[in-house]
């Protein structure tokens, strides 16, 4: 579904049954079940959270962003496993400037678990870099990774485990992002 969404390449073909009469009831489960697994998302479809784009980018305006935003938060739960459904009522803010977190003045993300808000900031975590070039190199995966575990100070050691993030970052970077390893950000 990640890369390939519209497609139906993905949808596995299934082996020819035995005999008629299984045949048919095979092909009705077949039906329901590729129907089911290969459906493609709907346009409004970013499991129950709102959007809202208060940023400038380029790609932050660009038609696809939710689509990206979509999947970039499916392999963020897929690999921290928490579960997309307690997102629902959400809201993700992308915006441009510093974020004020806690007790620190120059975020570049926040999450408020009460009140259901995420936000992110398309800055670098350097401030003399350009800003990041795509949605999967702002800190979304770090700030879902607070969804589950709150854990404000960072004293877990997924945080800054190269190990833990490196997978979800090869699988979600795409050709326009940094390519820049993920760090503590992140
Ligand atoms: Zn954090």
């Amino acid at each position: 579904m990640r890369q390939a969404p519209r497609g139906r390449a993905q949808c596995p073909r299934r082996s020819a049954p035995e005999s008629w009469a299984r045949a048919l009831g095979l092909a009705a489960v077949v039906v329901l079940a590729v129907g089911a697994a290969c459906a493609p998302p709907r346009d409004d479809d970013l499991f129950g959270i709102t959007l809202d784009v208060r940023s400038t980018q380029t790609w932050a305006l660009d038609p696809d962003l939710r689509r990206r935003v979509h999947d970039l938060v499916e392999e963020s739960c897929a690999h921290m496993g928490l579960d997309p459904s307690l997102l629902y009522g959400m809201t993700l803010r992308i915006e441009d400037g510093e974020i004020r977190c806690g007790d620190v003045a120059h975020a570049r993300g926040c999450t408020w678990r009460e009140q259901g808000i995420i936000a992110v900031s398309t800055l670098a975590w350097i401030s003399i870099e350009p800003r990041v070039p795509c949605v999967e190199d702002t800190p979304i995966p770090h700030e879902l990774l607070h969804v589950k575990i709150a854990d404000e100070h960072h004293r877990d050691p997924r945080w800054d485990s190269a190990e833990y993030w490196v997978p979800l970052f090869e699988r979600a970077t795409r050709p326009d992002c940094s390519g820049d390893a993920p760090t503590l950000i992140w």
